[in-house]
């Protein structure tokens, strides 16, 4: 079979929407995943945190083409210019809700159901002409998108539920963190009447969420990819950093609760408080690396990939170099992919990853 897809989750359904928007057919690829709504995870973990917008820049859409985007679809849907307006400034944030509508769309439309198998892959080895996964089959091209290699689950707190796990709130909730989620975090626990204690080891850095905009652009990218080795990881390492964005719509709820005493921060479980009873939530985040996905740290051993630090080394079209030449391609999408593209863990970062794909999968059939 010509192509292989695997994963199940936005990057995965980006890819496919792509490569067959470029002309394979559903039956020359396969998707490997471990579910059959490629919104079922991120649905989730976004429920869990009550996200009500995208988060996206605002060209964070699934349909294989830029255009028309969703803010094209819903002005056509409202009559209305604004939310082209907010588009072009980069300000479009359309609902979870048509954002999961727009993901369904283009699910059934691609025919996706045609080509997933519900199978959890193994193991992945390189052969003459391709790949095998599981040992079966040959692969010429083969795309892997298996997300965030877990939650990160804090030692100290063995009972937490973790800010992506479904979850209330408790009238006394500890959240244990300083990024977005936690943040999100108390305001939710705030609103919810909960009196909220933040551990946390240091201040929050505050900036805006998204990966700088250079990174994203031609001139930047390229920048980045012709950085030292060292150089590119210390800026991966920084953009990883915990943070949320500056803004009244943050500091006040948090204010207005400090001066009720219903909000207070320390740097330890044993700064102050008794934790016995209260509600642990870990705002923690995703294990980071490939390690961590027993997959790619398989496919990493077995053929002696180069890598660095936490990262895999990829070449700027997210390919692996030394499993890919003129015959067969191993690319990768989702958050493994940083080394080729900073946001990669954005649904752009998955189109990034799925037209490079599209380029060598579709190239001559
Ligand atoms: C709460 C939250 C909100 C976010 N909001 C936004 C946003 O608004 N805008 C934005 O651009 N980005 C957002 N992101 C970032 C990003 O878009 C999501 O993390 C997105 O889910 C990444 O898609 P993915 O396909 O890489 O991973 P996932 O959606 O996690 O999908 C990976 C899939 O592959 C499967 N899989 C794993 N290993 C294997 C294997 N060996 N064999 C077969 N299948 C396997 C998994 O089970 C899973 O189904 C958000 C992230 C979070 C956590």
């Amino acid at each position: 079979m010509r192509c292989a897809i695997v994963g199940s989750g936005l990057a995965a359904l980006a890819t496919y929407a792509t490569v067959r928007h470029g002309g394979l057919p559903a039956e020359e690829i396969a998707v490997f995943g471990t579910h059959e709504d490629p919104t079922e995870v991120w649905r989730t973990r976004a429920a869990a945190i009550r996200q009500q917008r995208m988060r996206s820049e605002s060209e964070g859409h699934l349909a294989p083409a830029a255009v028309p985007g969703l803010a094209v679809r819903e002005a056509l849907h409202r009559g209305s210019p604004a939310p082209l307006l907010r588009s072009v400034a980069n300000r479009y944030h359309p609902s979870v809700d048509e954002f999961l509508a727009h993901a369904e769309d283009v699910r059934r439309r691609t025919g996706w159901q045609r080509s997933l198998r519900l199978q959890r892959v193994e193991r992945i080895r390189a052969v003459e002409g391709g790949f095998t996964l599981d040992g079966e089959g040959l692969f010429a091209h083969v795309l892997l998108a298996t997300g965030h290699p877990g939650l990160a689950r804090p030692d100290a707190f063995p009972g937490a539920v973790h800010a992506y796990e479904p979850h209330e709130y408790a009238t006394k909730v500890v959240v244990v963190g300083a990024g977005m989620a936690a943040a999100t975090e108390w305001l939710n626990a705030l609103a919810a009447g909960a009196e909220v204690v933040s551990i946390r080891r240091r201040e929050p850095l505050r900036r805006p969420l998204n990966v700088p905009r250079p990174f994203f652009s031609k001139r930047g990218l390229a920048a980045f990819h012709a950085a030292t080795t060292e150089r590119r990881a210390a800026t991966l390492r920084e953009l990883s950093t915990p943070s949320y964005p500056a803004g009244a719509a943050w500091d006040e709820p948090v204010r207005a609760a400090e001066r009720e005493g219903r909000f207070r921060a320390q740097a330890s479980p044993n700064g102050g408080a008794s934790l016995n009873g209260v509600q642990v939530i870990a705002a923690t985040g995703f294990r980071q690396g490939f390690r961590h996905d027993a997959l790619l740290a398989d496919l990493v051993d077995a053929h002696d990939l180069p890598t660095h630090d936490r990262w895999i080394v990829l070449d700027p079209d997210s390919t692996v170099a030394a499993l890919t030449d003129e015959t067969r391609t191993l690319a990768i999408a989702g958050v493994a992919a940083q080394w080729a593209f900073p946001a990669a863990d954005t649904i752009a970062g998955a189109k990034y990853a799925a037209h490079a794909f599209r380029r060598r999968a579709c190239r001559t059939r």
